[in-house]
């Protein structure tokens, strides 16, 4: 099993909401027999609060079984005390580019703090020796005061986009 190191592509972007960063890779030969995981530390730049993560993929095979199961977690790292909103979305997609589950995965935290950690369970409904085409998105919010403070005064607005 390898991660296809000329599939990494790491996109970085910051908005009035947030900042997101989009990964994409490929595993070759799922094989997990020992744990298998990657990880990836990155920092949001944030002009108000700047916070630093760590988010680990992990692959492990049942043993005897040809199944092989994935989780995932994010850490938040840095020292900044105040609380923000954290969402991963993960897609799966086989070799000719067909999603394997109909919506991304979410994993989410409504007030994440420093040194705490999410984690999230994708299922055993992988194969071995199957090929991966992974995305992953991470999306830090609440974290620029001034424009965050305007979506509390409006109830309508969708509770992923609303801050504190
Ligand atoms: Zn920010």
């Amino acid at each position: 099993m390898s991660l296809n190191n000329q599939t990494v592509k790491i996109i970085e972007e910051h908005t009035n909401e947030g900042h997101y960063v989009h990964y994409s890779f490929s595993v070759t030969d799922l094989v997990a027999i020992q744990p298998w995981s990657i990880t990836w530390d990155f920092q949001t730049e944030c002009e108000f609060v700047a916070t630093s993560w760590r988010f680990r993929i992990l692959f492990r095979q049942f043993s005897k079984k040809r199944r092989v199961s994935c989780s995932v977690s994010l850490k938040r790292r840095d020292s900044e005390k105040r609380g923000v909103k954290a969402f991963v979305w993960i897609s799966f997609f086989d070799v000719d580019g067909r999603s394997l589950f109909d919506f991304p995965k979410r994993i989410y935290s409504e007030g994440i703090l420093p040194g705490d950690e999410m984690h999230g369970s994708i299922g055993d409904r992988f194969f071995r020796g199957q090929t991966l085409y992974i995305g992953i998105t991470i999306f830090i919010r609440c974290c620029h005061s001034e424009s965050d403070l305007d979506h509390t005064t409006n109830v309508n607005t969708d509770d992923d986009r609303r801050c504190f």
